[in-house]
């Protein structure tokens, strides 16, 4: 596994991708909307890594509820991994708990699952593969 990128909660991508920007002196690579989700992301590249900011674009997305409770800042880590079924395998086995089991369609050419944060010690953890 790797880290892949970390995930910000944000009101609003605009003011967030200039802040961000100022920050790592330089531009998003790609801005992409994911329908099943309804939010808004961008992409920074950082190293290996990457920041990715998500916004809400419909009335009651995940993120949207995420920050009527909470505020703008880290909203999950998200681990890159070879094998997506093997490591849901793996990790149910351990008792890990997940939001959705089946592997969907993420931003960024990604095949996305979720783990229940009340299994990782407080942490949305993601785990992404290439989509190949
Ligand atoms: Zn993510």
């Amino acid at each position: 596994m790797k880290i892949e990128h970390i995930g910000i909660a944000v009101k609003d991508l605009g003011i967030s991708n200039d802040l961000f920007e100022k920050l790592l002196g330089a531009a998003p690579y790609k801005e992409e909307q994911v329908e099943s989700e309804g939010v808004k992301t961008s992409f920074f590249a950082v190293g290996d890594s990457k920041i990715e900011l998500v916004g809400s674009e419909k009335k009651d997305s995940a993120i949207e509820k995420y920050l009527e409770k909470n505020r703008e800042g880290i909203h999950h880590i998200a681990f890159g991994v070879e094998n997506i079924e093997f490591e849901i395998e793996r990790l149910k086995n351990q008792g890990f708990t997940f939001i959705n089991e089946t592997p969907k369609l993420g931003a960024d050419n990604k095949r996305v699952v979720f783990l229940h944060p009340k299994t990782t010690n407080g942490v949305l953890v993601e785990l992404c593969e290439d989509v190949k």
